[in-house]
């Protein structure tokens, strides 16, 4: 390593909440108010390089090979801040990161982006941070960020306010259940509301916040149970449910917020239709207009090509259960 220079690299990848997360219980320190459940995938993958340097007068973050937004630099450097009181340091750093796959659209790269920044952070500041360690500190900047330090199916507690040492941890490993996501894009560009202004517009104002925060419990330990027991369909049931509860949150906030567009509703469409002919597939959405659609890994190619011919689908890409962060310099 150059003298005055302390530098890791770190890969992480992006999850799909199987029991949906939605409103934070304490906002200075991003708890959740519920607990959420998800499966990581392999195919949406962030690569983070994070270089603390001594002679450098301020943090230098690039996304995707361009220069970050003022309030995407701020979230990344407030990750930096502290990593560095951990460490009792104070150089800067320069942050050069890649999602390879589309930022801020609903396919969760802050989950991704956090797990693989802490990963990299955390090493190049001469930390040796357990998971559950990394999982709190990725939490403090995305809820689901602690899903994605861990590979296969993760569960993330709902929290009280105060609570700082909330982390996820594995409920199973990714080769526990050969499942298939196949994610049908479309749109492209940015989604219209960020997933945080979103939630916390939902939790001041749509009537139906308090019924989602007391329902969604259950739906996790069912979708939990349904995980354990790799059954397809008591998790999609459970996990559909989860979606259309806390989109109907966003729906009823004021101003309401509408992810979806014609092509979302067709996408779902395909997939109801798919199950009237006897395939067990599953649809999840984020906050975003994308169908995310759970199957066997036999049905993924007919689920594919349904959705690649549905109407206003752009583009499908099939992921499998993934690993969790990986330090790979
Ligand atoms: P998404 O659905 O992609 O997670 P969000 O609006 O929830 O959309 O989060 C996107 C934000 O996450 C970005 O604006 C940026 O602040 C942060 N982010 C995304 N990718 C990275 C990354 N690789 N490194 C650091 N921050 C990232």
């Amino acid at each position: 390593m150059t003298p005055g220079t302390m530098h890791a690299r770190a890969s992480a990848r992006a999850n799909i909440a199987l029991a949906k997360y939605w409103g934070k219980a304490d906002l200075e320190h991003n708890v959740p108010a519920v607990p959420s459940i998800s499966l990581t995938l392999d195919q949406l993958v962030t690569e983070t390089e994070v270089c603390f340097v001594e002679k450098l007068e301020s943090d230098i973050v690039v996304l995707d090979g361009r220069p970050t937004t003022a309030p995407e630099a701020q979230r990344a450097i407030a990750m930096l801040d502290r990593v560095r009181r951990t460490a009792g340091l104070r150089w800067k750093a320069t942050v050069a990161s890649s999602n390879h796959f589309p930022t801020s659209a609903g396919l969760a790269s802050s989950a991704s982006g956090f797990a693989a920044l802490a990963a990299a952070a955390t090493r190049a500041a001469g930390l040796e941070l357990d998971s559950e360690a990394l999982s709190v500190l990725a939490r403090r900047s995305s809820a689901s960020a602690a899903r994605s330090i861990f590979g296969g199916f993760v569960e993330l507690p709902g929290g009280q306010p105060g609570q700082r040492s909330l982390a996820a941890r594995q409920i199973a490993p990714e080769r526990h259940w050969d499942v298939r996501l196949i994610i049908a894009l479309t749109a492209t560009g940015p989604k219209s509301v960020s997933s945080t202004d979103a939630m916390e517009r939902s939790r001041k104002t749509s009537p139906y916040y308090q019924a989602w925060v007391e329902h969604a419990p259950r739906w996790a330990v069912a979708i939990k149970r349904a995980v354990c027991d790799r059954d397809l369909a008591a998790l999609g049931s459970a996990m559909e449910q989860s979606t259309f509860a806390f989109h109907s949150c966003a729906m009823t906030a004021e101003p309401t917020i509408l992810y979806w567009n014609q092509a979302t509703v067709a996408a779902l469409r395909t997939v109801s239709g798919l199950r009237e002919r006897g395939v067990s597939a599953w649809s999840t959405m984020d906050a975003g207009p994308h169908v995310k659609v759970l199957c066997q890994a036999a049905d993924a190619p007919r689920v594919q090509q349904a959705l690649d011919r549905t109407p206003g689908v752009l583009e499908t890409r099939v992921a499998r259960p993934g690993t969790g962060i990986e330090v790979l310099s």
